[in-house]
């Protein structure tokens, strides 16, 4: 598998018969070894770090590491730093493994660091999950560590190579200062880039927003205010509108369906996966092993400065909620705007905001559980996948429901489904947490409005993740210029005013947007202190 000769599903695959297998013979083994326990190469305890919910690419890894004879000690989801501290002190494990899906999760994972050095642990700390980074690992959480290593492992396929370099007498001192060296390289050049990106003042980007002429013609008003359910949408309709893509890449097979199922390298491993995964899908939906819920909303709305206040009325004299946008501050040139989310809707006259919180995760952890016990983590694996792939369906299927229908102003949109994954309409769907967006913690509002705990049977963490996994959630923009982009890194003058419109103070401000920051913010501090 490191090597490129297998692939990720055929080892996770085969590792279903081997547990199996495993499992039936450990009566006999144990019995002739007269309870002297098995030999492992090592113990690892892996944790997705509080507030995150995700773990699929843990439980890949875990699956690939137990492949290799290690004991793999797995926490779970949402799991404190003292809980993961002192599972490792108990089982006295040779490794940490942190995952984190989410950004507050970068936070978290320098947290746990920070603690192992308090505590004075020793061992080595790995660090992975989709908004992880070699950068980010050398800049913000190895330094936090000092007694151990560090070390950021890029996929599953590396896991092995990782850890045995790790747990072996003889190369893990060179191992540990090789990466050690790597990431002093990385940190000097961070401390490089940092240095020559311009900025605009927040003042002067707000003079040079999306100009959109709201005289012409926009969205007039949806079919109806407020919020409307969907208790259990055909499972079905949203088996049609998948994107494959991704899904592949949940697997670490990388290439555009349809055509990764011909390439010359990965094609035949892709081509059972995805029939294993069709197979599945089937069962999933005439089974309903999952329940597809969701809730939509449309209210009067105006921008306000970069925030967009909601009103319950459509005299809109009464605010109910106001989201909050973050402006890009790059230097632009050759007529090119400084973009915020609030320049798609207008200042005045009448206009409205649409948000949506969708979940096909009900059913979920039952299923993937059900496979679990049963030594057979392909399936569970592939369920929670699927549930994945089925809940961005669903909010793909929902949004053009909006254009045509609910809001209603594409009522003779005839996009593909290709179409749909290429985003080729009008209107665009933002998530908090993404670019155009960073904050995640403008989920809460989103939440209430659609008060989507009791239409959907959906929460937020501390850290503002969705539950169930299988969940997605934004705001919709109709206007034929809204358009997604990245805010970028930002400075201290736009998070004062940030913190100042969210009622936060500066630190809180600074601590939801680390991310973004384009500025250190305890570098005054420290060198005070100095
Ligand atoms: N077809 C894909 C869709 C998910 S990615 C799938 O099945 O996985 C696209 C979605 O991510 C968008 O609809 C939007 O909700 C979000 N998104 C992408 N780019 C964004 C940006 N720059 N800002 C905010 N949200 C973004």
């Amino acid at each position: 598998f490191g090597a490129g000769k297998m692939f990720l599903p055929q080892v996770v695959k085969s590792a279903r018969v081997m547990k199996q297998a495993v499992a039936y013979l450990e009566p006999f083994m144990e019995a002739e070894k007269a309870g002297k326990p098995r030999e492992q190469a090592g113990r690892i305890l892996m944790a997705t770090v509080k507030g995150d919910v995700h773990d699929i690419g843990k439980n890949i890894v875990g699956v690939v590491l137990q492949c290799n004879n290690y004991e793999v000690i797995d926490l779970g989801v949402m799991v404190p730093a003292d809980r993961i501290l002192d599972e490792a002190k108990a089982h006295n494990v040779d490794i940490i493994g942190l995952s984190g899906l989410i950004t507050p999760s970068l936070d978290e994972m320098v947290f746990v660091a920070r603690e192992m050095e308090r505590r004075g642990f020793d061992i080595p700390l790995l660090i992975g999950g989709a908004t992880t980074s070699r950068t980010h690992t050398a800049v913000k959480i190895e330094p936090a560590y000092r007694r151990g290593s560090t070390t950021y492992v890029v996929d599953a396929s590396r896991a092995v190579g990782v850890v045995s370099g790790l747990l072996s007498k003889t190369e893990r001192a060179k191992n540990e200062a090789a990466t050690r060296d790597e990431y002093i390289r990385i940190r000097e050049q961070y401390a490089r880039g940092q240095e020559v990106k311009a900025r605009t003042s927040i003042a002067e980007a707000r003079k040079n927003p999306v100009a959109i002429d709201w005289t012409a013609p926009r969205p007039a008003a949806p079919s109806f205010k407020g919020v409307r359910a969907f208790e259990a949408w055909d499972l079905a309709d949203l088996a049609d509108h998948i994107d494959w893509t991704p899904f592949f890449a949940s697997w670490e097979l990388i290439g555009r369906y349809p055509h990764i199922l011909e390439d010359e390298i990965v094609g035949e491993a892709t081509k059972d996966l995805f029939k294993d995964a069709q197979a599945m899908l089937k069962r999933i939906v005439e089974e309903k092993w999952f329940t597809a819920k969701g809730v939509v909303g449309f209210w009067p709305a105006n921008a306000v400065g970069d925030d967009i206040v909601v009103f319950e009325d459509e005299a809109r004299t009464i605010e109910i909620a106001r989201f909050h946008t973050l402006r890009q501050q790059i230097a632009k040139s050759n007529g090119k705007p400084n973009a915020a989310l609030s320049d798609f809707v207008s200042p005045s006259g009448e206009d409205w905001i649409g948000a949506f919180a969708v979940t096909t995760g009900h059913g979920e952890l039952e299923a993937s559980k059900r496979f679990k016990d049963a030594g057979d983590d392909y399936s569970a694996i592939m369920a929670a996948a699927l549930a994945d792939r089925l809940a961005e369906a669903f909010a793909e299927r929902l949004h053009k429901e909006v254009r045509t229908t609910l809001w209603g102003y594409a009522p003779d949109e005839a996009a593909t489904i290709q179409d749909l994954i290429e985003e080729k309409y009008q209107g665009i769907r933002p998530a908090p947490g993404y670019p155009a967006q960073p904050d995640h913690t403008e989920k809460a509002t989103l939440f209430r409005l659609l008060q989507a705990e009791a239409n959907a049977g959906m929460a937020l963490t501390e850290s503002f993740a969705m539950t169930p996994p299988a969940s997605v959630s934004g705001l919709y923009f109709g206007h034929p210029q809204s358009h997604y982009f990245g805010v970028g890194k930002i400075d201290r003058d736009q998070v004062e005013d940030y913190a100042a419109r969210k009622g936060w103070d500066l630190e809180t401000a600074e601590r939801w947007l680390a991310p973004i920051l384009n500025y250190d913010p305890g570098a005054a501090e420290r060198e005070a202190a100095a």
